[in-house]
């Protein structure tokens, strides 16, 4: 296709979009850690829910594995910013392996919250996604039935708690603004006294991906894409925020080879985002595909500005740097 016989397509870029500080933080500790250390580094879990990002640092030696049970006696091994239960760490120590914790700290500051709560005799209600490893992560804090685990305003009307026990509820990092809201209400309402965090445990990141990709789908686009993982939550949210926000045709793509460039059919705007564990280049790939097929013009929609960034932990600071 010739310049001259391309459609023309308005592109719109939600920001802030793309990596958080705590993503930054994950993805530096594993590169850190194989500077400091050598190859190879193993890692529990996707450090990270993006295929890409796993892929560039395998290739750089990291190896990822499921369980401890598959990392060599005094290897090193990094645990994921998605956060474990007290179990991996104690696991680690009884295996002698030297472990370095990628746990975003925002994920840890629920940990706290929750561990709070628990010492203070209230039993805890998790708003959050089953088998989702922050959940698993964050449930695995305290013993077993210290925290019962909710996921809809629906399971407030079903929930049981402990007779006679002070209630606290604490929520998963990466939910639907809208969505905890009403869980939070429905469950004020069924419980008076329950307590809850001053402010909500939905991150930064996660919040403000959520208003740039609203102000994206309102402004008139036909079609939104979001650049995430199909594992990964905040990207999922990222779609069914574009969906509510009034553009029906809002899709989770990985990379540029997988748009459906039928299901794109008319469209003269795009609005595009990227989920907090989505690196910048893919954008700038999607972006590179429509060229290709379109005479582009980009406009960014700026909802927030971001500046946090985190430590990282004392063992890799300066020596690595
Ligand atoms: Fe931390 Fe939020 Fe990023 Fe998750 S999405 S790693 S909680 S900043």
């Amino acid at each position: 296709m010739t310049a001259e016989t391309r459609p023309s397509i308005e592109l719109i870029l939600a920001a802030p979009r793309g990596f958080c500080a705590g993503v930054d933080r994950a993805i530096q500790i594993v590169e850190r850690a194989l500077e400091q250390y050598g190859a190879p580094v193993y890692v529990r879990h996707e450090i990270v829910h993006n295929r890409f990002v796993v892929d560039s640092l395998a290739a750089k030696g990291a190896i990822f594995v499921d369980e401890l049970d598959e990392v060599p006696a005094g290897a090193h091994v990094v645990f994921s910013a998605h956060g474990v239960p007290k179990s991996v760490p104690a696991d680690a120590q009884a295996r002698r392996l030297s472990y370095l914790d990628a746990t975003c700290p925002l994920v840890s500051k629920v940990h706290r919250e929750a561990e709070r709560h628990h010492r203070e005799g209230r039993h805890i209600v998790l708003i959050g996604h089953a088998g989702h490893p922050e959940v698993i992560g964050t449930m695995g804090q305290l013993p077993a039935g210290a925290v019962t685990l909710i996921e809809t305003v629906g399971d407030v009307d079903r929930l049981t708690v402990p007779a006679g026990q002070p209630l606290a509820y604490i929520t998963q990092t990466t939910l639907s603004v809208d969505d905890t809201a009403g869980i939070i209400a429905a469950l004020k309402r069924r419980f008076p006294q329950i307590e809850g965090p001053k402010k909500e445990d939905i991150c930064y990141a996660t919040t403000n991906r959520q208003a740039a990709v609203k102000a994206i789908a309102a402004a008139g686009c036909d079609a939104v894409l979001v650049i995430g993982a199909p594992n990964s939550s905040n990207s999922l949210r990222l779609v069914e925020v574009a969906q509510r926000a009034g553009c029906s045709r809002a899709l989770l793509v990985q990379r540029a080879a997988d748009i459906d460039w039928s299901a794109l059919g008319g469209a003269g705007r795009v609005g595009i985002t990227a989920g907090a564990s989505a690196p910048e280049i893919l954008v700038e790939e999607v972006i590179a595909a429509f060229r290709q097929r379109y005479a582009v013009t980009v406009r960014e929609v700026a909802t927030a500005t971001e500046s946090v960034q985190f430590k990282l932990p004392a063992a890799l600071d300066a020596s690595a740097a």
